[in-house]
């Protein structure tokens, strides 16, 4: 491996302090520049003399990447790695890292809090009695979470959180996952159309992708025969946001929970924006102080791994094994 010191660029990033990340590289003597960059040339001109790098949206692209000779690792705050070229990363010999877990909990209870407040219905007896008006005859019926069904479509680690924390409330959890062939004790894995047919409450936990895309569209709705609530706290194109509001409208679905949405922010027209059996939040599952932290604590230990020899936490592209910069087994 080359000499220290070691020089670390953030091509960008949205939070201010960046405490956590030079905290991560206090006992490597590395000099860590915040660049705040976006365009291609700038992006050169500051990464080009890099061992490292940290990156959120900045676009690193082959040119880009072509222009880094000292380049090591490339780490992403958070999952996606969309603004990295990976093909480009392997054929350099760049390991690209990622942190793929560090808001499970946050999202889980996110799921939770929306299951709850449709349940329960607390948002709408919320603006009821701050309008004046004190009656619990206005949100009849309410049932009891007991003997409850919850289907999961997507039951990796989000929806398996899920699961656990909604089995002390006596709800059975069903999961459809074309990928898993085993789940957690106390998950019964189903195929989607029975899953649509029994469950109570729907709970997306499923990545999007071309798979995914609008699954939860007409076809679905008319096969949801318990009137569930739907949540969604994955991504919201995954569910088809027109027929969804025609599934509120006909009362085919009793309320739906939702982070995201097809279009974040929505139009200030959004029907759904109306509606008192439909409970918003704005694509904020991921976030807790906590949360925030642990990414930013971990985003710059993967490129400390790396520089120290090490592999890091979680590699995205290892097809790079065997040609690595670092000369380490990812
Ligand atoms: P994960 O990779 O651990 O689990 C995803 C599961 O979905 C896997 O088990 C996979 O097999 C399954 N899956 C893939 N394609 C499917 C399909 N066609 N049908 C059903 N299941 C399918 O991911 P995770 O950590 O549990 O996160 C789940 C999703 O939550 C992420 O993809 C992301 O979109 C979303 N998320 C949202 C926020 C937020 O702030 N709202 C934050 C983090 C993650």
């Amino acid at each position: 491996m080359e000499h220290q010191p070691w020089k670390v660029v953030i091509t960008d990033c949205d939070h201010g302090s960046i405490k956590e990340e030079t905290d991560e590289f206090s006992h490597l003597g590395v000099e860590l520049i915040l660049a705040q960059v976006k365009e291609e040339g700038d992006l050169i001109r500051t990464c080009k003399e890099a061992d490292g790098i940290i990156n959120q949206y900045s676009l690193l692209t082959r040119k880009v990447l072509e222009s880094l000779p000292k380049c090591k690792v490339i780490s992403r705050y958070g999952v996606g790695v969309d603004s990295i070229d990976l093909k480009a990363a392997t054929d350099l010999g760049i390991i690209v890292a990622n942190v793929p877990d560090y808001c499970v909990d946050e999202v889980a209870n996110q799921t939770l809090s929306l299951i709850l407040t449709l349940i329960r219905k607390t948002a709408f007896f919320d603006q009821k009695v701050k309008s004046g008006q004190w009656d619990f005859h206005l949100g009849i019926p309410i049932h009891r979470t007991q003997g409850k069904t919850l289907g999961l479509i997507g039951c990796g680690k989000i929806g398996i959180e899920v699961a656990r924390r909604i089995s002390s409330f006596g709800v059975r959890v069903i999961a459809f996952d074309p990928y898993i062939e085993k789940v957690h004790v106390g998950i019964e894995l189903k195929d989607l159309d029975p899953l649509l047919k029994e469950s109570d409450i729907i709970s997306i936990h499923c990545p999007l992708n071309d798979s995914t895309r609008h699954l939860i569209g007409e076809k679905a709705f008319k096969k949801m025969k318990r009137k569930p609530i739907l949540i969604n706290t994955s991504r919201g194109p995954i569910v088809d946001e027109k027929a969804l509001i025609q599934a509120l409208r006909e009362g085919l679905i009793s309320g739906a929970g939702l982070d995201v949405l097809e279009k974040e922010p929505p139009d200030s027209k959004n029907p759904l924006l109306k509606m008192e059996n439909v409970v918003l939040s704005p694509h904020i599952s991921f976030y807790s102080e906590e949360s925030i932290s642990e990414l930013k604590r971990r985003t710059a230990k993967n490129v400390a791994d790396v520089l120290s020899g090490k592999s890091p936490g979680s590699v995205v592209n290892r097809e790079v094994e065997g040609k690595t910069r670092a000369s380490i087994s990812v």
